[in-house]
């Protein structure tokens, strides 16, 4: 059957030496959707979007993918699927999506979270659900009152909170979180306790299943929030620890939040292939030509809408 996007999608990426590789990428897919996480992948959501990407683009195995493109010989509309941090909905739900689809992913694992770990961001809007409370004193991380009655309201406070404790120092941060977790404890909420990570067993899992793993450091810090020493060695660690749980070291590794300049910057990126990883993924947009620095791959996060305005977005993604 004819279909014009495909066609416009196969001239603006045209494998070889002219081929451009877009990344799509992910972080979770919810069960159901959640409305403390709006705009957040679910799993009806997801089936979908496989399902468009498939028409629309040819999805490689992303290691398979990387080396083609630096060889110069990439497919026509060449895509790849990739995943941040290690949710335990990684395996529970989107493997199985994936598998269906006959499609393979890069998961990047935050190592130091498997099992029973919490990122700084899970926990604060964990606390922020369970809050009992119409507003939350903030005045000490000089927010002010925020209001948290409604819901909108209570969204509106998690976001402004998130963005001001994420580019904390790493100590700093976690007081921060322990402190509004305890307001929510003391205004009668009570913290959930199930485990929100891949196990290293599920990690291997995924490997087992043809999926590619990757490494996005230990604790995922901001790299350039933290001195040279410790960038270093969180990107070295999360590498070691992914090797003791696979059958071969990760090649692959993606940057936490991954803006450069903002995120992290060159000396990351040395740090990174010092370390024995490859290629390297950023979240900037774009897409990767033969001509892009391999340590630096940009990503493009696909939001949501109906097939038509999926396809055009993507297809405007490639060409930038
Ligand atoms: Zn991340």
């Amino acid at each position: 059957m004819f279909d014009p996007i495909r066609m416009l999608t196969g001239l603006v990426s045209p494998g070889g030496q002219r081929g451009r590789l877009l990344t799509f990428y992910f972080h979770r897919v919810l069960e159901q959707p959640d409305p403390m996480q709006p705009g957040e992948m679910d799993a009806r959501l997801f089936e979908l979007t496989l399902t468009w990407i498939g028409e629309q683009f040819q999805v490689l195995h992303p290691r398979e993918a990387c080396e083609r493109l630096q060889r110069g010989d990439l497919p026509a509309r060449a895509a790849v699927i990739s995943f941040d941090d290690g949710y335990r909905d990684n395996h529970d739900v989107a493997l199985p999506i994936l598998l269906r689809h006959r499609m393979s992913a890069v998961f990047f694992i935050a190592t130091g979270y498997m099992g029973e770990g919490v990122q700084f961001n899970d926990r604060l809007r964990e606390a922020f659900r369970v809050l009992a409370a119409p507003e939350l004193d903030l005045g000490w991380a000089g927010l002010g009152r925020l209001a948290t009655a409604s819901l909108a309201d209570r969204l509106h406070a998690l976001g402004q909170v998130r963005e001001s404790v994420k580019y904390l120092e790493p100590d700093a941060r976690w007081a921060a979180v322990e402190r509004i977790e305890a307001l929510c404890v003391a205004s009668g909420g009570v913290l959930p306790s199930g485990r929100m990570m891949m196990t290293p067993q599920e990690v291997r899992q995924l490997e087992a299943s043809g999926m590619e793993i990757g490494g996005h450091t230990r604790t995922h810090p901001i790299l350039l929030a933290v001195d040279d020493t410790s960038a270093f060695a969180d990107i070295q660690s999360g590498r070691d620890d992914l090797a003791a749980v696979l059958s071969a070291p990760p090649v692959l590794f993606s940057y936490p939040n991954g803006k450069l300049g903002r995120d992290f910057g060159l000396q990351h990126v040395e740090m990174a292939k010092r370390a024995g990883f490859s290629f390297g993924f950023s979240t900037e947009r774009g897409v990767g030509t033969c001509r892009s620095d391999a340590m630096m791959l940009p990503r493009f996060m696909p939001w949501h809408g109906t097939p038509l305005k999926f396809k055009v977005q993507a297809l405007r993604a490639l060409g930038q």
